[in-house]
């Protein structure tokens, strides 16, 4: 059975892109019965970009909500924090130590971001390696990737493949991609539905909202008037229509739109009927979890104390065959009780409509 691993940053308020994009596609993989599925909220990952130390424990819990909002079933996968199982850093200052400085000043992403300061931070550079320690700890195979990504799991894969051949082991398995191809845009439909570009629609935004918010996306500019036919291949709300709605309702809006038969209006509003067909099953379920965030914390714990049975078995190969002790350097095997090594999470207050993504 094949190992899943992903995860997502806490950046607060995941939206209808980071859903229909991967969210979604976990909960299949998940559903499909083929795979073992490990969830992270990858925290640590969050201090590449500007944030708020105050708001980061209620953003961590919001994220892990939504994933179980969405679908994963923390009966069927683990779900974790990643500053909660400490293995994950130790493993990437090993991996640093096998891993090339030109790949990573290779990767697209650093030199895009690395470009728009003056002063760059060492964990942008580092981002890759510590995403290698992440899926590799698991000894995850498969790993759901948009295209952004596919150059750190390459990197992932080329890092395991070093620390194999440098310590003439077989520890880890190279993890193969499971490509992320829908590619929902913003509702300027220029850039990627991003947070930090405020193109988003959140997960849990109200009906009303939602329906602000598509009323007033961009669409194909062509269609200045009704009568104008449009292309709907170009068009960011007939690719949200392919994600969600009914095959004979895309075709509907395909040809409406290409013979001018119906208006974008028109069309938007039977987006709208199919968006709250997938989404208001996860509000209510994020509506009753936001009330139980002792709820959320216990699977948060229990799914940290099985990620650290995992992550310490890996461990000890990995201190044996660099030559440490293996047995004394880090938490021995065996039975761990769930939740025995978890502190309690800080805040126990419910999760405020506003954290929630309402506005
Ligand atoms: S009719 Fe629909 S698909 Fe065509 S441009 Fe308008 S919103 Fe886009």
């Amino acid at each position: 059975m094949a190992t899943i691993f992903s995860g997502m940053q806490p950046t607060g308020g995941l939206h209808l892109g980071n859903y229909l994009g991967a969210l979604r596609q976990w909960v299949k993989l998940l559903n499909s019965g083929e795979h073992k599925g490990i969830f992270c909220v990858v925290d640590a990952h969050a201090l590449t970009i500007d944030y708020e130390p105050k708001e980061l424990l209620a953003r961590t819990r919001e994220t892990a909500m939504v994933y179980m909002a969405a679908g994963i079933d923390p009966e069927r996968a683990l779900i974790f924090v990643q500053s909660d199982v400490k293995e994950h850093f130790e493993l990437q200052w090993y991996l640093s130590c096998v891993a090339h400085v030109g790949e990573l000043t290779r990767m697209t992403q650093f030199k895009e971001k690395s470009e728009q300061h003056e002063s760059v931070k060492a964990g942008l550079l580092t981002y890759p390696i510590l995403m290698a320690a992440d899926i590799l700890l698991y000894k995850a195979t498969l790993v759901p990737v948009g295209a952004d990504q596919v150059q750190h799991l390459e990197f992932a894969r080329d890092t395991a493949r070093h620390f194999n051949h440098r310590y003439r082991a077989d520890v880890f398995p190279e993890p193969k991609p499971h490509p992320l191809t829908l590619r929902i845009k913003g509702l300027d439909g220029q850039a990627k539905m991003s947070k930090s570009r405020g193109n988003t629609i959140s997960l849990l935004d109200p009906p009303k909202t939602v329906k602000k918010k598509i009323g007033g996306a961009f669409t194909d500019p062509a269609r200045v008037t009704r009568d104008i036919p449009g292309t709907p291949e170009i068009c960011n709300i007939y690719t949200m229509h392919t994600a969600v709605s009914p095959p004979d309702k895309v075709t509907y809006v395909a040809e409406g739109c290409r013979t001018a038969g119906i208006g974008c209006g028109d069309c938007k509003a039977i987006l709208l009927e199919s968006l709250e067909v997938e989404l208001v099953p996860i509000r209510q379920k994020a509506e009753v979890l936001a009330r139980e965030p002792a709820r959320i914390d216990a699977v948060l714990q229990d799914g940290a104390a099985e990620a650290r049975k995992i992550a310490s078995a890996t461990m000890r190969e990995v201190r044996e065959v660099m030559g440490f002790n293996a047995d004394t350097m880090g938490a021995p095997p065996g039975p761990v009780q769930a939740g025995s090594q978890a502190s309690p999470r800080p805040g126990s207050a419910p999760i405020p409509p506003d954290a929630r993504g309402a506005s």
